[in-house]
């Protein structure tokens, strides 16, 4: 319960070919023995993800992964995985044996970080092994490399370069309601208790709101859709009410007018995803045939209940809306497709789950294969014909 989810943690991963060192260094940043270490080529099998706090940066999670050269017969399974990592990952650090530099394969591998818009660290490895003129030719043409021996004094060194790279992304985060609301603002968050809600607690993206609330010195008070109507009488102002997407219908019913009304789903979308995408990818519901493929797309793995919001309740009202046959692929977790351009509309949830480089990397594949895009909340106030006020939040 005290740990930040990882969601809102900063990837770091660790990539490099097969036994460059790289489980050392993962062990060596950790502080502890949690990835085997051993002179056998591919001792990493899967992608082993721990998270950390790095001191002074705050939370992250940290990677280790198989190698980047691992032709093994297990080989081609395990650079599927690591790409699925790559893909939410805020920052590399690429591993080199100092000792077996390759000039033209660290230039492909670099190309192919900044093809996907992340960042990198080239970290040296084993420089204990390594000849002073080699470690000085590299240091003199890699200034910004961090060189790693057998010591504490490098790997502390690589730790606040660390922290450095990721405080300067950091500034590109933005709050759920800090922004919009000003402090001393009230807000009502209204909760459904049904059958899919999760026994004796609250999900992600109403923790994760209220602590953005306290955060930024907005009061909260939180009610069922039954109890909405006296809750806003017994209030003198409220400034906004923000709603589990499925209850939109009812509650936009009791809110007056004067008083903005949104979704956890629709504040997650601006926070981790892209607002106008999500608002133009309505458009294509207009255009939807008979028996046109939808993606619907999760990032957590929940039990489903005949209440889903995903896999019944949005296939159901859009059917519903366009009146024609659809049919629906389901993707959970960090499952998602590689090929989109079946698709005539992928819909997204508010990915409390993932962080937000995962959902960008998203979003981009949808772009680049002229896929429309849109988000649980947003479709589901279009869907109930509320789409306008719900969204004047965002756009005024
Ligand atoms: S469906 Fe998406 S937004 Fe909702 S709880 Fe799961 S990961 Fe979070």
């Amino acid at each position: 319960m005290h740990k930040t989810p990882r969601g809102s943690r900063k990837y770091v991963t660790i990539l490099g070919n097969v036994n460059v060192g790289k489980s050392t260094l993962f062990n060596a940043i950790l502080g502890q023995e949690r990835s085997i270490v051993s002179d056998h080529k591919g001792t990493t099998t899967d992608p082993v993800a721990v998270s950390m706090e790095l001191i002074p940066f705050g939370p992250i999670v940290l990677v280790d992964t198989g190698g980047l050269d691992d032709f093994s017969p297990l080989g081609e399974q395990r650079i599927r995985e690591t790409r699925k990592i790559v893909n939410r990952t805020d920052l590399i650090l690429y591993v080199i044996d100092i000792n077996s530099f390759d000039e033209r394969e660290f230039t492909d591998n670099v190309l192919e970080f900044t093809k996907k818009n992340i960042p990198h660290i080239l970290v040296f490895t084993k420089c204990d092994k390594a000849t002073k003129e080699t470690i000085a030719a590299l240091q003199s043409r890699y200034t910004e490399a961090a060189f790693i021996s057998n010591n504490e004094e490098s790997i502390e060194l690589l730790k606040a370069k660390i922290g450095q790279c990721l405080g300067k992304l950091d500034k590109d985060e933005e709050t759920l309601i800090g922004d919009i609301l000003p402090k001393g603002s009230i807000v009502v968050m209204v909760v459904s208790i049904d059958a899919g809600a999760p026994k004796g607690r609250l999900i992600l993206p109403q923790v994760q709101f209220i602590r953005d609330c306290l955060d930024h010195g907005v009061k909260c008070l939180v009610t069922k859709e039954d109890e909405l109507e006296s809750a806003l009488v017994s209030l003198q102002k409220v400034d906004l009410v923000v709603t589990d997407s499925q209850n939109f219908k009812t509650v936009e019913r009791v809110v007056p007018q004067k008083i903005p009304l949104t979704s956890f789903s629709m504040l997650l979308a601006r926070q981790k995803g892209d607002m106008d995408m999500y608002m133009e990818g309505i458009k294509a519901i207009a255009d939807l045939t008979e028996g046109a493929k939808i993606l619907i797309a999760e990032t957590c793995t929940h039990n489903t209940s005949h209440e889903d919001i995903g896999r019944v309740k949005i296939p159901t009202l859009l059917k519903e809306h366009i009146g024609k046959e659809l049919k629906f692929d389901f993707y959970s977790g960090h499952d998602f497709p590689d090929k989109l351009r079946d698709y005539a509309l992928v819909i997204h949830c508010g990915g409390c789950m993932m962080n937000k480089k995962g959902i960008k990397t998203r979003l981009e594949m949808c772009q680049d294969m002229g896929v429309p895009v849109t988000n649980y909340g947003v479709i589901l106030a279009h869907l109930s014909g509320i789409l306008k006020r719900c969204s004047e939040l965002f756009y005024g």
